[in-house]
């Protein structure tokens, strides 16, 4: 099952930190499965139910079979729902 790494980015910006800082926040990494009627494009919805249209796409993919969904920079920001749909048997 090809897996799409989606960030959910965090629009808000604090303005206590008016630096000049603008990236956007990783807020969420989540797992959207493929959408089965556009090749190379991921589904409406992650596997958590949310909207991917708002979310920016990583080109990651897992090195090998067996290796982690998400790159190991991303990881303290992984979706847990996501997370449990992807390791479940
Ligand atoms: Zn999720």
């Amino acid at each position: 099952m090809a897996i799409f790494v989606m960030s959910e980015l965090s629009k808000f910006m604090s303005e206590d930190f008016g630096q000049g800082d603008a990236h956007p926040q990783i807020k969420k990494v989540h797992a959207a499965p493929a959408d089965g009627s556009i090749p190379g494009a991921p589904g409406d919805r992650t596997l958590c139910g949310k909207p991917t249209a708002a979310m920016e796409r990583s080109d990651y993919s897992p090195p090998e079979p067996g290796s982690p969904w998400l790159p190991p920079s991303m990881r303290p920001w992984t979706c847990h729902q996501c997370d449990a749909a992807l390791q479940a048997p």
